[in-house]
């Protein structure tokens, strides 16, 4: 008998048939002796959906009514799977994220968990009862709704695995498991068996949306045991764990690409000390994420500086950056929002070299133009033209032989 979290995502709900699938799985584990704490995102588009409408309404919606608004998805999702397991005998109770206390911070739309309170949630385990929880929200220490970003169901249930101490926590989706890159874009990828922590992380903040990347944090931080699997087909899924010394590991675990990208560049600004922290002060100020940052520097004393920010938050930048450039008497200020970055990510990269110049001659053979690079021990990024990002990530994953199992 095991205390076991199940995440079951927006598709795996996504209709009044779907939601008794889940509740006929969970009766199966259920007979098998186990406890159950079960959470739920919102059925599918209905996160989307409600964004719409906010919009509709209000260009730029307050965050904290925003919150109020989207946890009301995974509300719904949580009420129907408890009257449809009532309706089979099942003995369950739904809890919002509030309900349950998972305190965050107040950082509406994208707050962090600080603390469970898992009483209540022990309380019902003894007792018999399958515990359902609301993914994605929880609530500040003034008792206001938040939310906890996009793909936030994912960070609910590791965050409850760790509080409970669960032997796993199972991430059920409309994929049977973490794939060498995602199988919607290369048909051929690999399932793998089992992939690091720290690689999960790569792929996850490298654009792989399978998990939010705060419940790989979460997960690898408490040394929770995590297991994606398909919410429609039976299989083991892929176990996300720490590094095991004694197995052979993978030259390349994955490919990630992330389309949300867009690039800037302020050009001839004067080359002297304190200029970085002039061009990129203000864009911190404006909360706005940077990526990769090149700078060049010219014959004439000056440089050209470029940074890469959220597609999001293009306009916002420029528009700064050409503030900046009256300041600081620079040429001009250019961007691209129609770039895509695309990395290669596995832990066997450290012990060898000449990964790089076979990424980049790949992708000199299909004529794509590099136009930045950046490297780390497990990763190499590269960003390109978002037209080649197809192109682009078929090429790599069949140069470096992702579709067949090999190890070095
Ligand atoms: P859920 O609604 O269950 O949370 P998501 O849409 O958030 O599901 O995540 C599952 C999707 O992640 C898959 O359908 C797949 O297209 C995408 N994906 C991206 N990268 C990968 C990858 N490396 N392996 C598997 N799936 C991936
Ligand atoms: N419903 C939220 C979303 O669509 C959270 C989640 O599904 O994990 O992002
Ligand atoms: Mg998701």
């Amino acid at each position: 008998m095991a205390l076991i979290v199940q995440k079951y995502g927006g598709t795996s709900v996504g209709s009044v048939e779907r939601i008794q699938e889940v509740a006929k799985k969970l009766l199966k584990f259920k007979n098998e002796g186990h406890d159950l704490v079960v959470v739920l995102s919102a059925m599918s588009g209905e996160t989307n959906r409600l964004m719409t409408l906010a919009k509709q309404l209000n260009d730029e919606p307050q965050g904290r009514e925003l919150d109020v608004l989207l946890s009301t998805g995974e509300q719904v999702a949580i009420a129907l799977l408890s009257m449809t397991l009532a309706q089979m005998g099942v003995k369950a109770n739904s809890y919002t994220g509030s309900q349950v206390r998972i305190l965050t911070d107040n950082t509406h739309n994208k707050a962090r968990i600080m603390n469970i309170d898992n009483s209540r949630i022990h309380a019902d385990l003894s007792a018999g009862r399958i515990v359902i929880v609301a993914g994605f929200q929880g609530c500040d220490e003034d008792g206001n709704i938040t939310t906890l970003g996009r793909g936030g169901s994912d960070t609910t249930a590791v965050a409850l695995a760790a509080a409970l101490k669960a032997d796993e926590c199972q991430i059920y989706t409309d994929v049977d498991g973490v794939y060498t890159t995602d199988p919607r874009v290369v048909p051929e990828a690999r399932r793998l068996d089992q992939i690091t922590f720290e690689e999960m992380l790569e792929m996850a903040s490298l654009g792989a949306k399978i998990l939010q990347i705060r419940s790989v944090e979460f997960a690898s931080k408490y040394n929770v045991p995590l297991r994606v699997l398909s919410a429609f087909t039976e299989g083991g899924g892929t176990l996300i764990a720490a590094e095991d010394p004694t197995m052979e590991q993978a030259l390349i675990s994955g490919i990630a690409f992330n389309r949300d990208e867009a690039k800037v560049t302020i050009l001839g600004v004067p080359d002297h000390p304190g200029i970085a922290s002039q061009i990129l002060g203000p864009i911190a100020d404006a909360n706005i994420e940077i990526d990769m940052i090149i700078q060049n520097t010219g014959q004439d004393d000056t440089a050209d500086f470029t940074f890469t920010v959220h597609r999001n938050d293009y306009s916002k930048a420029i528009n700064i950056l050409q503030n900046t450039a009256t300041k600081l008497n620079a040429r001009e200020v250019i961007g691209d929002d129609k770039i895509t970055k695309i990395s290669l990510v596995g832990v066997g990269m450290r012990s060898h070299a000449g990964i790089a110049s076979t990424m980049f001659k790949t992708l000199a053979d299909e004529k794509i133009n590099i136009c930045m690079i950046s490297t780390s021990e497990i990763k190499i990024s590269v960003v390109v033209d978002e037209k080649y990002l197809e192109l682009g990530v078929r090429a790599l994953h069949a140069a470096f032989k992702l579709d067949q199992e090999k190890y070095v």
